[in-house]
This record gives structure tokens, C-alpha cells and sequence, in this order.
């Protein structure tokens, strides 16, 4: 008889819609917030947000953040502040994406795309250089060849950052507390974090915090 239940249930799933997909031709969309491939920020003047303060590689409980800051050339800087990453390397060996890094920087520069399909043949491909992280002109992130990007995976690569700010003050919700990006200028508050839906936060009265 326990032979007979086994099969009756069996037999109620083959009718039931499948919720397995055929990977990788066919994906699911990722979330807005998707934690993937870390990219290093730039100002909409192009300047390098990363001012090689380390916090991150202090945060990271996997150990596999590497920064060396130095001191800006004051005739032709990299970043906006006194100092910058000189050197800035992430070993995805390691990484857990856990996005902590992202939290604890002060100034937005490490913030992470939906990429998360790549990879590697040998272990330097593994560890991102600050060359292959820093953004490219047009403000997206630089494509390796080992990886496997698909549409949407470059767009929004600070909305994690952005889902952690403002700090919970009512006042400033549709207010955008973050800074403007290269490639994107300032980007409009997240759905959720605007007034409603229909308000532009150029039309916003001024409320009690910064923009930037
Ligand atoms: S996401 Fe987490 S594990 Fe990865 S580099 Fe950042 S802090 Fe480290
Ligand atoms: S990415 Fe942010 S936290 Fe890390 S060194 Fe640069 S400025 Fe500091």
C-alpha cells in the first residue's frame, strides 16, 4: 500500500509547473541588491573615490582585501582626498561577498555589481587588481575576458550602498544622500526610499540633511 502512496505522489507532481530553469542558458533575474563583482567608484569629475583609508581590508573577515595608500600628486591627482590606493587588490579565492567592505567606506568607492559568474584558470586572474576594479570612463565596470556578464549585471553597482543610506532619519527619506557617480551623475533615490512615486527629488522642499 506504501508502495501505491509513493507513486500517487510522484504522479501529482508531473502536472505541477516546473521551478528548475535550464543553466546557464536560461537565468533568473537577480535581485536589485545583489551582492557580485566589487567595482571601485569614481566622481562624476572622474576623479578615484578610494582614498586608500584600508577600512575595508580592516572590515573584510576574509581577509582578502590589500590596500596601500600613498599621497595624491597635487599637480595631477588621482582621487579627491589627500591620499589614494595606490594599490588595491581583492582575491576572490577568498571573497564571501559579504559586502561589509561596502559598508564600512566612507566615501562609496567600493560598491559591488550583479556579476558573479567568472571563472579562473590561474590564481592571478583570481586576485582584481585596482586597474581591472576602477571603473572605466563611461563609469561602468571594466569586463575581464574570464568573465561572464549578462545584461543588467553593470547597471545599479552601488545599490547596495545606497540600501544602507541615509541612517534611518525619517526626514531624509527621497533625499540622496549619496554622491554623484562618472557615467551616471547623481542617481535618483531607489523605489522605497522616494517620498512617492511620482516625486522627482529635484521638486523635494530642502530637509535637514546634506545631499552629498
Ligand atoms: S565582500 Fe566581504 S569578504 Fe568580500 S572583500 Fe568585501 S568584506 Fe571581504
Ligand atoms: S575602498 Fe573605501 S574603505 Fe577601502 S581603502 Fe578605499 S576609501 Fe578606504
Amino acid at each position: 500500500m506504501g508502495f501505491f502512496t509513493g507513486f500517487k505522489v510522484t504522479f501529482k507532481q508531473i502536472f505541477k509547473p516546473r521551478v528548475t530553469i535550464s543553466y546557464p542558458e536560461k537565468k533568473h533575474p537577480k535581485p536589485e541588491r545583489f551582492h557580485g563583482r566589487h567595482v571601485l567608484n569614481r566622481y562624476e569629475d572622474g576623479m578615484e573615490k578610494c582614498i586608500g583609508c584600508e577600512l575595508c581590508a580592516g572590515v573584510c573577515p576574509a581577509k582578502c582585501i590589500y590596500v596601500r595608500g600613498a599621497d595624491n600628486d597635487p599637480n595631477n591627482p588621482t582621487s579627491a582626498g589627500e591620499r589614494f590606493g595606490y594599490v588595491y587588490e581583492i582575491n576572490y579565492l577568498r571573497c564571501i561577498h559579504c559586502d561589509l567592505c561596502v559598508e564600512a567606506c566612507p566615501t562609496e568607492a567600493i560598491t559591488e555589481s550583479k556579476m558573479f559568474e567568472f571563472s579562473f584558470t590561474n590564481r592571478q586572474d583570481a586576485i582584481y587588481t585596482r586597474q581591472e576594479l576602477v571603473v572605466a570612463d563611461d563609469g561602468h565596470p571594466k569586463k575581464m575576458p574570464w568573465e561572464d556578464w549578462r545584461e543588467g549585471d553593470d547597471l545599479h553597482t552601488s545599490a547596495w550602498m545606497r540600501a544602507t543610506s541615509p541612517s534611518g532619519d525619517a526626514s531624509y527619506e527621497g533625499v540622496p544622500s549619496w554622491s554623484g557617480e562618472l557615467g551616471y551623475g547623481v542617481r535618483e533615490p531607489e523605489k522605497g526610499q522616494s517620498v512617492s512615486e511620482t516625486d522627482s527629488f529635484e521638486q523635494l522642499p530642502p530637509k535637514g540633511g546634506s545631499k552629498n
